[in-house]
């Protein structure tokens, strides 16, 4: 079995292409086996818990997908007008797109703009979590008992890791070369690169989509980060409880395998730092003699 501590581990963020999650390193157990049905049971109050946290997860990623939504909105609007004000003459469409999405500041939006609203929201997260963990189990863990400081950390980290220099220009240059090809003006460019920005690389689902794919992966990422600090900070917790394949977000058969298996403090790291965007794999705690 892998023993890899990783905390902050970050693979599996928005903005990253496939995942560079080590390979999955769980209790196995074959269905059929005896273990199998121990293992695969979860209890009331483990049920209970998980059933909190997906509904505290839709209700905190909701304003700060619109917050993402706004910022994102923004940018738009900066690189619509940097457009404007100077690069629609020259004739090299790279080059204008690449400085357009410098004029936008797009290269600082992850550190300046997302850093500070995803700690925000991590933290935020962090609070509520714990006083879910608190109520559901009966721990008296405090705030003060969390490594806010690594919490807040991770969240910085998965801002740094959302795409967004290169979809701004790749969006900037789809509005220049297709207003070309159809013969539009500087405003009908100009309008397009507004449009086109705040979605990214997500061209036909939208900005909207964006933004939620990121609020809703980041708040579950948050709870789940949040969730095993408190559990190792009980000091009676032995062990984790994989629920995933929830309905609510994506899934696939690594996900409904996964779901009912029960892992080590460091092999649920392992699982969580390659979870898929969109992904709802939450963590109970185990506690010996607590049904
Ligand atoms: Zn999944």
């Amino acid at each position: 079995m892998v023993a890899t501590s990783r905390p902050g581990a970050v693979a599996g963020a928005v903005g990253e292409s496939g995942s560079l999650g080590p390979a999955r390193a769980g209790v196995r157990v074959e269905p059929g086996s005896s273990l199998y049905h121990g293992l695969k049971r979860k209890n009331a109050r483990q049920r209970r818990l998980i059933s909190a946290f997906i509904r505290h997860q839709k209700q905190l990623a909701r304003p700060f997908e619109q917050r993402l939504l706004r910022e994102f909105n923004r940018l738009g609007e900066r690189a619509s007008v940097a457009y404007l004000s100077g690069a629609k003459g020259v004739a090299d469409d790279e080059r204008i797109a690449g400085r357009i999405t410098r004029e936008a500041r797009a290269h600082l939006f992850n550190q300046r703009v997302l850093k500070p609203a995803f700690q925000s929201h991590y933290e935020k997260v962090a609070e509520d979590t714990l006083t879910l963990v608190n109520e559901a189990m009966g721990f008296g863990v405090e705030l003060a008992d969390l490594p806010m400081r690594q919490i807040l950390a991770t969240g910085g980290t998965r801002a740094g890791l959302v795409d967004v220099a290169q979809g701004t220009r790749n969006a900037i240059f789809r509005a220049i070369t297709a207003g070309r090809a159809r013969g539009d003006g500087p405003a009908a460019v100009a309008r397009s690169i507004r449009e086109l920005v705040p979605a990214g690389r997500y061209v036909n689902a939208g900005a909207q989509y964006r933004a939620r794919l990121i609020a809703v992966t980041e708040t579950k990422y948050a709870q789940n980060v949040s969730a095993m600090q408190t559990y190792r900070a009980s000091g009676t917790v032995t062990a984790l409880l994989a629920f995933d394949a929830q309905g609510a977000g994506e899934t696939d058969d690594e996900c409904v395998e996964r779901d009912g298996n029960t892992y080590s403090f460091d092999d649920a790291d392992v699982e969580l730092a390659s979870e898929h965007p969109g992904g709802t794999l939450s963590f109970a705690p185990v506690v010996e003699g607590v049904r």
